[in-house]
């Protein structure tokens, strides 16, 4: 089975940026200009509990908010995509984080965890939801100069999936506020139908895209859940994590390396690629249930 279509092209988004509407540096219209202008094709405006609804011919705009809850342990926050405002007046802040995921799902639109490395969710608290369409594995602004190194959630995603979570897609997002040095980095390439939000909202649900911070996804094929192919541009490395500590042939290394092979080991119950290109960014796939 093939990951990615051959056919439909890959788009590149960026799903979770902030405007001067919340606490971003840069207007709605501002945003939208720096993203076509770094190359962009798909962008959701997420600002912190309230759907800023702007209209723009540059580049797709897909509606989103980021709401937060915040636990005795940990923060929790939510991205909601394909929904209208409504939800801000609906959402209860003193509420729990299932509750918001729900109302964004009742409201026609799906709901992503940001950031888990960041928020320090623990994967018991993980395990607990439901109904979430994704997570990000990548947070550019969650590193330095603006915070602690927490940009990638990668580890604590491993050990969640690995203690039973629910196998979700996963994002690389920028979570733009200064639009300095976090913006522009990372980006979701997904594969839809159309450059339309009826299309990218059945791809987000379909779960046809990878995360991206430079190195490129073009293939991955699960042969019948024994072999994992990988077709890529040119990388250093290329790793496949799971479910079991130790596997041999765990990572491929070597230069412009653009396709390659994992034998499933026994007892692997997920297989996750990384490919790592000289620059030493990174691309990362969904967990491939096997
Ligand atoms: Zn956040
Ligand atoms: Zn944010």
């Amino acid at each position: 089975m093939k990951l990615f279509s051959n056919s439909l092209p890959f788009y590149k988004a960026n799903f979770h940026c902030h405007t001067t509407e919340s606490d971003g540096k840069l207007s709605p219209l501002s945003v939208v200009k720096f993203y076509k202008q770094a190359g962009y094709d798909i962008l959701s405006i997420t600002d912190h509990r309230a759907v800023t609804e702007i209209n723009s011919n540059q580049i797709l705009l897909i509606p989103g908010i980021e709401i937060d809850y915040s636990l005795p342990e940990q923060w929790v926050h939510i991205l909601g995509f394909g929904m209208k405002n409504t939800i801000s007046t609906l959402w209860n802040r003193f509420g729990m984080p299932q509750e918001g995921i729900n109302l964004i799902r009742s409201l026609g639109g799906i709901a992503v965890l940001a950031h888990p490395a960041w928020s320090l969710n623990t994967p018991a608290f993980m395990r607990s939801l439901t109904g979430l369409s994704g997570v990000e594995i990548w947070n550019s602004v969650s590193t330095l100069p603006i915070n602690a190194d927490r940009a990638d959630s990668s580890s604590l995603l491993d050990v969640t999936w690995a203690s039973g979570g629910e196998l979700i897609p996963v994002f690389a997002n920028d979570d733009s506020h200064s639009y300095q040095s976090e913006a522009g980095v990372a980006a979701t390439m997904i594969q839809a139908e159309e450059l339309s939000v009826p299309a990218v909202m059945n791809a987000l649900k379909a779960g046809r895209f990878y995360g991206t911070t430079g190195p490129l996804i073009y293939q991955i094929e699960n042969r019948n859940n024994q072999e994992i192919i990988v077709h890529c541009s040119p990388a250093e490395s290329v790793i496949f994590y799971s479910n079991n500590p130790w596997a041999s042939g765990r990572s491929v290394i070597g230069h412009d390396i653009t396709e390659c092979t994992y034998f499933v080991q026994k007892n692997e119950r997920f297989i996750r690629v990384e490919v790592r290109d000289s620059a030493g960014k990174k691309a990362w796939s969904s967990p491939i249930r096997v």
